[in-house]
């Protein structure tokens, strides 16, 4: 049994089938003719895109349309004039086109790769798809061709690019394993797409297996077994049509409301960090973005990204969502998120540190071109403002009347945006729980972090695995901090949403609608699963569950009883 990354649900079981990469080997040798040398480097780069787009089309009409954009990223990276520039002046220098070509992608690869960060390393992956593109036209190789894989086949890869995807037939695979890639890679997005069970990053795993031999996928608990016994073939055929019934049973909730089983509606919004996961959040069936974070438009690069181009992100978002709810959050950087352009100084305690509205009210200039960017974005949708990390009342004054600010420098420009914008607040600290009452005199809207208000309610860090045991939302602490946010939001007649990852944690569900909670923001794949949860419980059944657990005094006999009631 093999170990990885669960990165989409489901069990396969079929066929290895290997999947070789190219040898991309040349010998690098100086040019004279560089003119020539140039005219090749752009004939192979005009035949990647025609390539590409032809992917592209494919890829949109297997996957859709998110998927295909992927593709797409690809032709802007390699039209990039900087890219191109600085590889035609090496060819100019001397370089085979070979050699230019790789050290620019090489040294855009080693930026990236350098980082903590998932998605900045993400693009690394993209580079090194687009390189091993260009790379094979102008060597002349061929790609690897999946479309012709047999019914019943598990694709093993050291890594799946996009490119190679393109070509899945989805009614033939039935499994992805890879070497590398995390849950936010392409070839993790591209396997929820297809709804192909996909376990990645399992080390060596182009030398674990042979063309042609059985294997299990299990994409849900990140296991692959090689070589299955009869009774583990057994139980994971019967786990695949358990896991099919309940696929089935969860569509019937697409398209449809949000409601308890007795009458009462939520709104089922949505968390993305960039604007393609808003497509995602429009196909699993979001009601809404109930958290955007903006982090990601910041990471990945070596400069801030600018108001223009933070609009457009925004503006993108606030369109794929036409017109339903887009709560966008302020830059929460530090704590757990670095992003080494913007020179943070290294704390002794990060958590409790220079970040998220500290930083930002600190730096205006840089937090007044993202609510510029923000406001602007407004006129495109039902965009709305939150503030991270919020601890006192004037974070959230100094918030707004620099939101003020950027109104009226707009106004002055004459640029377009909502008036009334909604400007609320991230409910994620002891202090903002305990000042709740406070601040939903202020505050459009909360929504409760549970992620940090369990770290700075239980005082243990969400990542340090000595303290693990005490990080839960079913600390009798952490559930009166919840119970009381909610009760003075709803006191005070303000919508009150949860973001953090317990909003689609069934057991919660039942006192979250209990304690008064209208709004739940989940990952997209949670949607359908979270909706389902909802329309399970009428008001009074889960006041009763609601009643009886906030009784109990101790995590253990919390999360026992709510195990008894599901
Ligand atoms: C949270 O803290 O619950 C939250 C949603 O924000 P993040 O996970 O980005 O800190
Ligand atoms: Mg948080």
């Amino acid at each position: 049994m093999l170990n990885g990354i669960a990165a989409s649900d489901g069990i396969g079981i079929g066929k290895v089938l290997l999947i070789q990469e190219v040898s991309l080997a040349y010998t690098p040798h100086p040019v004279t003719d560089t003119d020539a040398e140039i005219a090749r480097f752009r004939e192979a780069v005009q035949a990647f895109i025609l390539n590409t787009e032809e992917q592209a089309r494919a890829l949109k009409e297997s996957a859709g349309e998110k998927e295909a954009e992927i593709m797409l990223g690809h032709i802007s990276m390699i039209n990039d004039p900087y890219l191109q520039g600085e590889i035609e002046k090496l060819i100019v220098g001397g370089s085979c086109a070979e050699a230019a070509l790789e050290a620019m992608c090489d040294m855009f690869i080693n930026v990236f790769s350098a980082t903590d960060d998932e998605v900045t390393r993400q693009r690394a992956a993209d580079v090194r798809d687009v390189k091993a593109g260009v790379l094979g036209l102008l060597l002349g190789v061929n790609e690897v061709k999946i479309s012709d894989a047999p019914k019943g086949t598990v694709l093993v890869a050291k890594e799946l690019t996009p490119s190679m995807t393109a070509g899945i037939n989805k009614d033939n695979i039935v499994g992805i394993i890879t070497e590398t890639g995390g849950k936010t890679s392409h070839s993790a997005i591209l396997a929820r797409a297809l709804e192909i069970p996909a376990v990645l990053s399992i080390p060596d795993v182009m030398t674990v297996f042979e063309n042609g031999e059985l294997v299990i996928v299990d994409g849900t608990e990140g296991l692959v077994i090689d070589r299955p016994n009869g009774a583990q073939e057994k139980h994971y055929r019967e786990e695949r049509e358990r896991f099919r019934a309940e696929r089935r049973l969860l569509d019937q909730y697409r398209g449809k409301k949000t409601v308890s089983a007795s009458g009462e509606e939520y709104e089922l919004f949505c968390n993305i960090g960039n604007p393609e996961n808003a497509v995602a959040a429009v196909e699993r069936d979001g009601e809404g973005v109930g958290l955007f974070r903006t982090e990601f438009l910041f990471m990945g690069r070596t400069a801030l990204p600018s108001e223009d181009e933070q609009f457009e992100a925004y503006k993108k978002a606030a369109i794929i969502l036409k017109g339903r709810p887009v709560i966008i959050r302020t830059l929460d950087i530090g704590g757990d998120k670095d992003i080494p352009y913007m020179g943070l100084e290294k704390e002794e305690n990060p958590f409790m540190g220079f970040r998220a509205i500290r930083y930002c009210l600190q730096n205006r200039e840089l937090f007044k071109t993202q609510l510029r960017a923000i406001l602007r974005a407004s006129a495109f949708g039902d965009v709305r403002i939150m503030f991270p990390l919020v601890t006192c009342l004037e974070e959230l004054r100094q918030g707004k009347a620099l939101v003020e600010e950027c109104k009226q420098e707009l106004r002055a420009d004459g640029v377009a945006f909502n008036e009334a914008i909604p400007v609320g607040i991230m409910v994620e600290t002891a202090a903002a729980a305990m000042l709740a009452d406070v601040l939903a005199k202020e505050a459009a809207f909360f929504s409760i972090g549970t992620n940090d208000l369990t770290g700075y309610t239980m005082s243990c860090d969400r990542g340090n695995s000595n303290v693990s045991y005490l990080y839960s939302v079913l600390q009798p602490s952490v559930l009166r901090m919840i119970r009381r946010i909610i009760r003075c939001g709803v006191k005070n007649g303000i919508p009150v949403g949860m973001c953090g990852e317990a909003a689609a944690d069934p057991a919660l569900i039942p006192l979250l609608i209990s304690f008064g909670l209208t709004e739940f923001s989940v990952s997209p794949t949670s949607v359908l699963r979270v909706r389902k949860c909802i329309a399970r419980w009428t008001k009074r059944e889960a006041d009763q569950v609601a009643e009886q657990a906030m009784e109990l005094v101790t995590m253990g006999e919390i999360s026992e009883y709510l195990k008894t009631v599901l």
